[in-house]
């Protein structure tokens, strides 16, 4: 079968178009096979067969967005060389919170994607057939789902030995903000009204720095890549010559023991175990996956398991904490898998 996923962030637009099947792939085109443990499916075997990225450029508005998210549905598929009534589904991941009946976005930082029915917006303008489902989820849910699924679920499946199908995994996203997805038995946990999973918006300091949500404190606030930048700025703006570090330039000074830059790493790990050992004490998952820029950082994972343990409530809550394993393509694919 042939799926397609798009991810749509503030910067840009990319689709994936993949195939999936019951049976083995015997090479993949594009050299990028993976594996998929579907709740309903079974073990499926996919590979990418195209894929292309358009800047989202949302100052040109809603509009120019659905005719860039057509035009690649036509693209990836005439590279491929697959028909349009062919495909078994469609799925956007969207930077934003999406009620799960609607597919319309409620809130989210890409203002022009409110309320609109891109669902219906994108199928109509790409002559989609009307049997192809088109469904929309938020984006750190994809990410959760896909890593769940394909990538950190199954490496904990061959570590620990519990299957895929009766694990509970947290997904977090640390890059320009920080996003959550909660994965149960396979299925995303979207809530009642598809709030569920925005967990960078939970409070991690009481009357803390003031979010764009409107709230003080949120995770995302100190979780996030700026979150870390401005917490050195602050602190350590005169010492470093009055300069801003990124947060990678914050993580290369900590590797050559800068002590500013260690004291600041060492309270963003704090942080981040702490905001760990609170969602153990709420969902006990047999493991965290981490995504985002920030997740690159192999220091981050140092003692992590151990911080988070000293910040629950269950005794022995060493809950492993994974790097993404699929890399940038976890939020296409976790959209392609929404249409199974
Ligand atoms: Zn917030």
């Amino acid at each position: 079968m042939f799926l397609m996923g798009f991810d749509v962030g503030g910067t840009k637009i990319e689709a994936t178009l993949f195939q999936m099947s019951q049976s083995a792939i015997k090479q993949s085109k594009k050299g990028e096979a993976f594996r998929c443990a579907h709740p309903t499916e079974g073990l499926l075997h996919g590979e990418v067969l195209a894929r292309r990225r358009e800047p989202t450029e949302r100052h040109k508005g809603y509009e120019s967005i659905v005719d860039k998210m057509a035009g690649l549905i036509s693209a990836t598929c005439t590279e491929a060389g697959v028909a349009l009534s062919d495909l078994s589904g469609v799925g956007f991941g969207l930077p934003g919170s999406i009620d799960p009946r609607t597919y319309r976005m409620l809130n989210g930082n890409t203002m022009v994607l409110v309320d609109r029915d891109m669902v219906n917006d994108v199928r109509k303008k790409a002559n989609l057939p009307a049997q192809v489902p088109v469904r929309a989820e938020n984006d750190a849910n994809c990410f959760a789902l896909a890593e769940a699924l394909c990538g950190a679920g199954l490496e904990h499946e061959k570590h620990v030995g519990i299957p895929v199908h009766e694990q509970t995994a947290v997904g977090i996203i640390l890059g320009t903000g920080c996003g959550g997805g909660i994965v149960i038995q396979g299925r995303t946990l979207r809530g009642a009204r598809g709030g569920g999973g925005e967990l960078g918006h939970t409070i991690l300091y009481r009357d803390g720095h003031q979010c764009y949500c409107g709230q003080s404190g949120c995770a995302e606030q100190y979780l996030s890549g700026p979150g870390l930048e401005s917490l050195m700025a602050t602190r350590h703006y005169s010492q470093l010559g009055n300069t801003f570090l990124s947060a990678k330039e914050i993580f290369e000074k900590a590797q050559a023991s800068d002590p500013a830059a260690l004291a600041v790493v060492a309270r963003y790990k704090n942080d981040l175990g702490r905001f760990l050992g609170s969602l153990t004490s709420v969902f006990d998952p047999h493991y965290f996956v981490l995504g985002g820029g920030l997740s690159l950082q192999p220091s981050i994972y140092e003692g992590l398991s151990e911080i988070l343990a000293n910040h629950t409530f269950l005794p022995n809550s060493r809950v492993p904490v994974y790097k993404h394993q699929l890399g940038d393509s976890a939020g296409g694919l976790g959209a392609a898998l929404l249409a199974l």
